[in-house]
């Protein structure tokens, strides 16, 4: 068995492994990756349809400290996204550190505080801690319908290419950013496009006055004058709901991930998308909605969502409910030391100016795990950390705390001595190992 003591293994080589890894290189913390893919980049590479942009602007969705090209476009395309992010890979040098094809199949705890990672061809290694970057678009979320359906069926993550539309009547179920962007490439190449959606979403415009409306809101602005802000560019740019035949939304704006698409209000007004209400159930050709309206369609498309999982982790360690994972200070938990949880929240945001930001900070918490005993989570935790009850996130708030914890961060080193001492030992509780069952992520 490869002993990598001294080493932590970053799980995951796509936008937030790639930059947490970079910043464990520049604070000189020893770590090997690997990605279970063949490729680096993640969702960008393997994981998004050939025509999808990005919806946060390039301004917050770069690195901070690495810009994207100046020729990109304000919303860069996948491809633009594939090749930054490769870029970047070599602008920091990382690819000699990650390994591709390198399945993670079971991560344990054993003694001395280690971890025991089993990769799907049954190679083990030991290291000191494991940093879980493995995304959380992929385990699929479908619907659960009653009849049955003649057509054919699939999740948004198997939409590829509009090829798959062409010529359809397609059905497409959700208010979400694919579910948009799968009804407007159907309207565009299919024989019909149908959006269903149990309940009406906000639209928000990509641009306003021609700027994104990321970029519009400043890292000060409380959330109050963000929603302000929305509803404000919403109502200018597409007027009331009940131009487009809509109800109103019945949550507040930011209270649910936003979708932001000015193509389905588009299309609506064209004729070419037409909304309707939850699906009651499916018969032979037909789908039947709950107001009792029925259509025939070919294709039915669930932009549902996805879980957060991570089938590879001993059961004591899936400390998800819903969509957050149980744990302090975003990543780390107060009852087992060298295991983090990375980039499972849902920013409202571009991930890249959030890694910037928080990925620095969170090797500092690395190093100062090293010089105490107990867990960071339980330090979190004794300073009076709650846990986390949603993924929605403010990106602004989030830049606010990292600039405070960076402030403070001397403070926090103190205070997480002091809490240690109060304690007289800690040690992480090995977990036994599994019977050999590689569990499928991917
Ligand atoms: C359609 C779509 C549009 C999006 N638009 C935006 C946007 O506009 N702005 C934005 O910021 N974000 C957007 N996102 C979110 C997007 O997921 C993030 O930008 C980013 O890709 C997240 O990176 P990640 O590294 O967390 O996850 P991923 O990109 O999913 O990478 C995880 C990696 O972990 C590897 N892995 C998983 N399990 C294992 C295992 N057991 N062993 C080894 N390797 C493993 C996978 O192979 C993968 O390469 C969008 C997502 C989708 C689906």
């Amino acid at each position: 068995m490869l002993e990598t003591t001294n080493k932590h293994l970053i799980i995951g080589s796509g936008f937030v492994g790639l930059g947490m890894a970079e910043s464990m290189k520049t604070a000189d913390i020893p770590y090997d990756q690997v990605d279970a893919s063949d490729d680096i980049g993640g969702n960008w590479y393997h994981g998004v349809y050939e025509t999808a942009h990005i919806i946060s602007s390039r301004k917050i969705t770069q690195f901070t400290h690495f810009p994207m090209p100046d020729d990109y476009p304000d919303f860069p395309s996948a491809q633009n996204m594939r090749d930054y992010l490769n870029s970047f890979a070599d602008h920091f040098d990382l690819r000699k550190n990650i390994e591709l094809n390198r399945k993670v199949s079971y991560v344990r705890p054993i003694a001395d505080n280690l971890w025991e990672v089993t990769f799907d061809n049954d190679e083990q290694r030991i290291y000191k801690g494991i940093i879980i970057c493995n995304g959380h678009h992929w385990c699929k979320r479908f619907p659960q319908f009653s009849g049955e359906f003649n057509g054919e069926i699939i999740h948004s993550k198997d939409y590829k290419n509009s090829e798959q539309l062409r010529g359809k009547r397609v059905l497409v179920i959700g208010g979400g950013n694919s579910a948009c962007d799968v009804a407007a490439e159907a309207a565009r190449v299919g024989a019909k496009s149908v959006l269903s959606m149990r309940e009406s979403v906000w639209f928000i415009p990509k641009t306003f006055v021609g700027i994104p409306v990321s970029d519009l809101i400043q890292w000060w602005v409380p959330e109050w004058l963000q929603r302000f802000t929305a509803y404000l560019i919403i109502l200018l740019t597409f007027g009331s709901y009940e131009n487009y035949g809509l109800p109103k939304p019945n949550y507040r704006i930011f209270d649910k991930h936003p979708t932001l698409n000015n193509e389905v209000p588009y299309y609506i007004k064209h004729g070419r998308i037409t909304c309707k209400p939850g699906v009651r159930c499916l018969d032979g050709e037909e789908v039947e909605f709950v107001d009792g309206s029925r259509e025939s369609f070919d294709l039915i498309v669930c932009a549902t969502g996805f879980h957060l999982a991570y089938p590879f982790l001993a059961p004591e360690l899936q400390r998800v409910e819903g969509a957050t994972v149980k744990c302090y200070g975003g990543s780390f938990l107060e009852d087992y030391k060298g295991i983090y949880y990375i980039g499972w929240t849902q920013a409202r945001g571009g991930v890249g100016s959030l890694l910037s930001a928080s990925a620095p900070i969170f090797t500092r918490f690395l190093k100062l795990q090293d010089q105490i005993k107990i867990p960071m989570g339980l330090v979190f935790k004794e300073m009076g950390e709650q846990l986390p009850k949603t993924h929605l996130q403010d990106p602004q708030k989030i830049f606010r705390e990292l600039k405070l914890v960076n402030f403070f961060f001397n403070r926090i080193v103190k205070k997480a001595h002091q809490i240690d001492s109060q304690y007289s030992d800690f040690q992480n509780s090995p977990l036994p190992p599994v019977a050999k069952e590689v569990v499928g992520s991917k």
